[in-house]
């Protein structure tokens, strides 16, 4: 061993940057949020060979004095906090003071800057990954600041060999530049790679202008199958757009958390958002979201990680809570008749096979195609539109033919139910039927085994959950916190029909449990819900458990298919529908029903209109 010595500055820096600057898409991340904390309204990022030849970012933000330069480019300098108060309510996305200095060692970077509102009389530091000293020389700009960053890892080559593909670099800082304008709906971005423009997001902060850049960002697709929310309670305010569960993906590669503007990714937050999801999203599929919690400062603690993508809650359990339960309200309150349900697609052309579960990929011409190309900007325009315009030839054709078979006729659209009437049966299997913007097609057993689910959901609720006790009370060995969770949250389990007693320091011992899980391990779901509370301060795992079984007995108590349904019990099933929550996926988060518009309907028959 030898003797202790300091660290050069450069090395320290080099270590630093091991933490902090991984790949291109790390040094957009941090070069873009100084920007945006620099009061920015404009961003222009330009890019050439995924990043890892240069990397340029103007702003237009408050710009820096040429005596700030060597300090923006030392390590543990920063304008952003002075003190640990200060760090107790960080505003600014920034405060570690080690981003530029940990990019500088690692690249040939070069910050011109200017913060006068007049004139362009700037200046330049330039840093080479060597001693870390730096150069100031005068340099025209405007006010804001050019941060150019050229040859990454050149001087380390051992991290210039973990860089993969121009391609996949050029996706992951692609994917940092949507995240961060999806962050600030205020401000400009533009994207520039290998000379070409690929994104140009203009600045707007009302809802349309939103919907806009998320339409953009997440695809149309996604904004069409969106429900926006908006909840508040006491210090906790949640908004944004989350995916209707039939808009479900088959990777977790679109889902966006805001917390107080930063985006995180947090075990809390995915656990809250998963189990508001669990009843209406198909197995094994993802929801998609783009949400933004807004809290006070003071409640959450963001110096947790180098690269802050990780938070911690001072009340993790009610901004748990906080998060499932608006969540799950919004997803039980959609239900046929709400604009934005009127389809039953999985995004890309998916679908799913209602006979076998089974998800395949549609052919081009089914329902609930991606819109027409270059809808990108405007395409959502749709969104939330009201029914369509009114119905021509094809709806009166059908009405012809409904009169002429005795069947009920659709009333005017205003008085219309939203799932309309039923005009027939298909196979045994679907109900075809006729509403204000055209044709509607029920799969049955799948609706109503969702509506006898709800009605078994219900009467539980209101009934309460019949419980036994066991013949012989079954110990479970556990560690002292386990039983000191079990023992604080004994109401928990008393309210789901178990009696769960502490039996010494490291044992529990289960007295009672629901009828409905005579069959199942209970031991287990025991340990799996003691492990939840622990890390999450919830649980939803009995409830989950008791809702499987209902859903099973659902399952078999509904119509089967190749029944024959008379029209009167057909539109009594619709109209079920209508007042069910959740409606729009069966259990297994399938969709129930699909609407087919007259335009669809028209394009079919290549009928110009
Ligand atoms: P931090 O963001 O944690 O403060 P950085 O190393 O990223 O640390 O930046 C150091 C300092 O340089 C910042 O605190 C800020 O004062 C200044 N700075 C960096 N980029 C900009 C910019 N685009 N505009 C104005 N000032 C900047
Ligand atoms: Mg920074």
């Amino acid at each position: 061993m030898s003797r202790i010595h300091l660290l050069s500055p450069r090395l320290a820096n080099q270590i630093a940057a091991g933490e902090v600057v991984e790949r291109p898409a790390s040094v957009v991340k941090e070069v873009l949020e100084n920007s945006l904390d620099a009061g920015a309204t404009r961003v222009d990022i330009d890019v050439e060979a995924g990043g890892s030849k240069l990397i340029r970012i103007r702003d237009n933000g408050s710009g820096m004095a040429a005596e700030d330069l060597p300090l923006a480019l030392a390590r543990h300098a920063t304008s952003k906090i002075a003190s640990l108060e200060d760090l107790e309510r960080v505003g600014s996305l920034g405060f570690r003071g080690e981003a530029l200095a940990s990019i500088g060692s690692v690249s040939r970077l070069t910050l011109t800057s200017n913060p006068r509102e007049q004139g362009s009389e700037g200046s330049s530091a330039a840093c080479e990954g060597r001693e870390m000293e730096v150069q100031v020389k005068p340099a025209p700009h405007p006010r804001g600041t050019t941060v150019e960053v050229r040859d990454l890892f050149f001087n380390t080559p051992a991290r210039r060999k973990f860089l993969r593909t121009e391609k996949t670099e050029f996706n992951h800082l692609e994917e940092v530049v949507k995240r961060l304008a999806l962050s600030r709906f205020d401000v400009a971005f533009s994207l520039r790679h290998n000379g070409r423009v690929l994104h140009n997001l203009q600045p707007g902060l009302s809802q349309a202008e939103r919907q806009r850049r998320v339409a953009t960002v997440c695809g149309p697709a996604f904004m069409e199958q969106a429900l926006y929310i908006e909840t508040d309670i006491a210090q906790l305010k949640l908004w944004g757009w989350v995916g209707l569960p039939t808009f479900s993906r088959s990777q977790a590669d679109l889902q966006y958390f805001f917390v107080n503007g930063r985006i995180i990714r947090d075990r809390l937050v995915a656990h809250a958002v998963k189990q508001a999801y669990r009843d209406v999203l198909y197995h094994g599929r993802h929801p998609a979201f783009v949400l933004y919690l807004e809290l006070d400062p003071a409640q959450v603690d963001v110096n947790v990680h180098p690269t802050k993508h990780e938070v911690r809650f001072r009340d993790g359990r009610e901004v748990h809570n906080f998060i499932f339960s608006s969540l799950h309200r919004a997803l039980a309150d959609v239900r046929p008749g709400d604009p934005a349900a009127d389809t039953a697609v999985l995004e890309d052309g998916l679908a799913v096979d209602t006979a076998t579960g089974e998800i395949t990929r549609q052919s081009g011409l089914a329902w609930g195609a991606q819109p027409p190309a270059g809808a990108g900007a405007g395409g959502f325009g749709a969104y939330r539109a009201p029914t369509g315009p009114a119905p021509g030839q094809a709806m009166e054709q059908l009405r012809a033919y409904a009169r002429v078979h005795g069947l009920p006729e659709a009333g005017s659209e205003e008085e219309a139910p939203p799932l309309g009437y039923a005009l027939a049966q298909l196979k045994g299997i679907y109900i075809l039927a006729e509403n204000a913007r055209g044709m509607v097609l029920v799969d049955m057993h799948a609706a109503h085994e969702r509506i006898t689910y709800e009605r078994l959901k219900a009467a539980r609720a209101s009934e309460g959950i019949r419980s036994q006790p066991l013949l012989v009370p079954r110990a479970v060995a556990v560690s002292q916190r386990e039983v000191q969770v079990a023992a604080e949250h004994a109401g928990l389990f008393q309210r789901l029909g178990m009696v769960v007693e502490v039996a010494g320091e490291e044992s529990l011992v289960i007295r009672q449990i629901p009828v409905s899980l005579r069959d199942s391990d209970v031991e287990q779901l025991l340990r799996d819900v003691l492990a939840d509370l622990i890390e999450y301060g919830s649980s939803d795992r009995i409830e989950s458990h008791l809702d499987e079984i209902l859903a099973t007995m659902a399952c078999h108590g509904s119509v089967r298919a190749n029944r024959r349904l008379t029209i009167p019990e057909m539109n009594a099933l619709l109209r079920d529908m209508e007042a069910t929550e959740r409606a729009g996926q069966c259990n297994h988060g399938r969709p129930t029903w699909t609407q087919l518009s007259i335009e669809e309907l028209d394009k079919l028959f290549l009928r110009g209109r």
